[in-house]
């Protein structure tokens, strides 16, 4: 009994970052109705943590849905974010949601597939974080297509790596749409945690989360660290 209720303090007070409003609890309403996938509170407070120690300024997300992470994401870090939408519907209802938030003024929102998404509108823009959260079976195309923009201490954050748990189903009982999912999101996440560029977490936390830091390669690394003007 006593370990209970000590098992209930912590998930009581599991979520310091995160706070709802009237109105995430609203867009999570509407989620829940018409069964538009959201990140769920566990996930939200898992980023929410790295970006406080991040401290960034700007965010691209690639997949708003309704805008309810960017307008949550804004809120808690006040930083101004740009989101992609393919989805008439859900962009509809994201520039809706996103005009009755606080954070209207900080939230640019694009509807365009992220594939075809034309980069110029993004010249000269640098962002420090860049989150990952639209169609599963092009994660590696969407970080190598917006990865030019992320600034050379960024993070690249991707989300549903755990792809609501069929990456731990055995592939025969799955559809073959999801199978062929599922192994494009098992792919992504092992070229990620090889990628040379890049020190990658893999988080089971929400619906499986990746933090990825951009490595910088120093001078001096190749040469024993010895730095040019010693060798001079
Ligand atoms: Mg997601």
């Amino acid at each position: 009994m006593e370990q209970l209720y000590e098992q209930n303090t912590i998930l009581d007070t599991a979520f310091k970052i995160l706070k709802h409003d009237e109105l995430s609890l609203e867009m999570k309403a509407y989620a829940k109705e018409h069964n538009i996938p959201i990140i769920d509170d566990s996930g939200l407070e898992t980023v929410l943590q790295f970006l406080k120690l991040k401290k960034p300024k700007r965010i691209l997300e690639i997949g708003s849905a309704i805008g309810y992470w960017a307008t949550i994401i804004s809120r808690h870090t006040n930083a101004d974010v740009v989101t992609i939408e393919r989805e008439v519907g859900n962009f509809e209802k994201a520039c809706e949601y996103i005009a009755k938030s606080s954070v209207s003024d900080h939230i640019t929102i694009y509807r365009a597939d992220a594939l075809k998404f034309d980069v110029s509108s993004l010249e000269g823009q640098v962002f420090d974080v860049i989150f990952i959260d639209a169609a599963k079976s092009a994660y590696q195309r969407f970080f190598e297509k917006f990865e030019p923009f992320l600034a050379d201490d960024g993070l690249m954050i991707s989300d549903n790596l755990l792809f609501h748990g069929h990456i731990f189903i055995d592939r025969e009982d799955l559809s073959r749409n999801l199978r062929d999912l599922t192994r494009k999101i098992k792919t992504y996440s092992a070229w990620l945690a090889q990628h040379p560029n890049y020190e990658t977490i893999f988080l089971p936390l929400g619906d499986g989360i990746a933090f990825s830091y951009r490595v910088l390669h120093k001078v001096g690394i190749d040469n024993g660290g010895i730095d040019d003007e010693q060798k001079a």
